[in-house]
């Protein structure tokens, strides 16, 4: 049955098909939202009148017959993007699209890094407005193109309400952070836990044809997060995923979360060095993986077991969440040549039981450690398109 046009989210469904499956044709959003031709051409021409959407003749298959397809304004809504880990914040502006935008100069992406550790939240909404007034300026825009900006950070984060409620790795609890950004930047603001962002970047990338996205990030800490149908699973308290702190060994080491033995005590990569710093005076984690030094039976035996720790996390993901596919965060599996390979083998031959073995697909990040940034920079973007579509909707 055709839905209703008058239902107050079909404007909305329109634009967010467009978001999601540019370039497509009129005849193709009538089939993903369910409305008739006459609605969606209706909404569709008042995107178009916006400066939101734009459509363009483009030769259909083969044939040399001209089609017309639908496609979002990349410049049509500018948002900020900004991360910060308790050491170093992130920045970059991120277009309709959910791109980065690159800089004029080099043409490479623009993301600016700022050292800045143990920064308190009146610190942090300054120096974060200051980067992104820099970035805007960079590329001879206005602030006032700037619909909003987003801000990814490690912890429980009430993304509804803007309130950092608790979050180890910055020493913070119960800042209105999202409020006290919106009053020094004087723009629309999001706030969000940085896995979740990360998980939301790889699913709007569209590059997989995905239903259950999971996401795993190994790194200084451990977390997941899935996304079914486009919606990230929160939990009440924005916590869901939170399997770094599962009780791994009950005789285990203090978690920085107050319990004894979780999951990440033994995989981050903190742990992984002071491991190897019994044996040897290495600077990185990442050292203990490279072929000269991983041939001393220390490192190897390190390795081994990092390697069947991930493993046995991937298979945490699948039997609690059973993804089509998994994306792979972290900097030692984005830079060690090999181990992601290693991880997948691991997992498919030891860990996965027999009757959870099915199609999963298991891939690295595509975003080179940019994901956290650019995801709530689109989730900042997303209050700019309900906007419009109310408006439209108003009208
Ligand atoms: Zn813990």
């Amino acid at each position: 049955m055709k839905k209703n046009v008058k239902d107050v989210s079909s404007n909305y469904l329109v634009l967010n098909s467009i978001r999601l499956h540019y370039p497509v044709a009129r005849n193709e959003i009538c089939a993903i939202t369910e409305l008739s031709t006459p609605s969606v051409s209706r909404i569709v021409n008042k995107f178009i009148e916006d400066g939101c959407v734009k459509e363009y003749e483009a030769d259909s298959t083969g044939v040399g017959r001209k089609t017309k397809l639908l496609d979002i304004e990349e410049m049509a809504v500018l948002t900020a993007g900004g991360e910060y880990d308790g050491k170093t914040l992130k920045a970059a502006i991120i277009d309709a699209k959910g791109r980065l935008i690159r800089c004029d100069e080099t043409n490479s992406q623009c993301v600016t890094a700022l050292e800045m550790p143990g920064a308190s939240p009146d610190e942090l909404t300054r120096a974060i407005f200051a980067e992104v007034q820099k970035l805007i300026a960079r590329k001879g825009i206005g602030i006032d193109k700037l619909f909003g900006i987003g801000v990814a950070m490690p912890g429980i984060i009430e993304n509804e309400s803007g309130v950092v409620r608790f979050s180890a790795s910055l020493s913070w609890e119960n800042v209105p952070f999202k409020a006290m950004l919106e009053k020094v930047s004087k723009v629309h603001c999001v706030i969000d836990n940085d896995i979740k962002a990360a998980a939301y970047a790889e699913y709007s990338s569209r590059d997989y044809n995905s239903k259950i996205t999971a996401l795993l990030y190994v790194d200084e800490g451990i977390g997941s997060a899935v996304i079914v149908d486009g919606v990230i699973l929160r939990g009440i308290t924005n916590s869901a995923g939170e399997i770094g702190h599962i009780t791994h060994d009950v005789m285990g080491m203090l978690c920085g979360c107050g319990k004894i033995g979780c999951y990440q005590t033994n995989v981050i990569n903190s742990f992984l060095l002071a491991e190897a710093r019994k044996f040897s005076n290495i600077r990185s984690a990442r050292e203990i993986f490279q072929p000269q030094i991983r041939k001393n039976t220390w490192a190897r035996r390190i390795a081994e077991k990092y390697i069947h720790n991930v493993a046995r996390l991937l298979d945490n993901i699948v039997c609690v969440y059973n993804p089509d596919t998994i994306i792979i965060l972290g900097e030692l599996i984005n830079d060690v040549p090999m181990l992601f390979e290693e991880v997948c083998e691991e997992y498919r031959n030891n860990s996965a039981s027999s009757y959870l073995q099915y199609p999963l697909s298991i891939k690295k990040s595509k975003y080179n450690g940019h994901s956290p940034l650019i995801g709530v920079g689109v989730l900042a973007s997303e209050k700019f398109f309900r906007n419009v579509a109310q408006e439209n909707q108003n009208s």
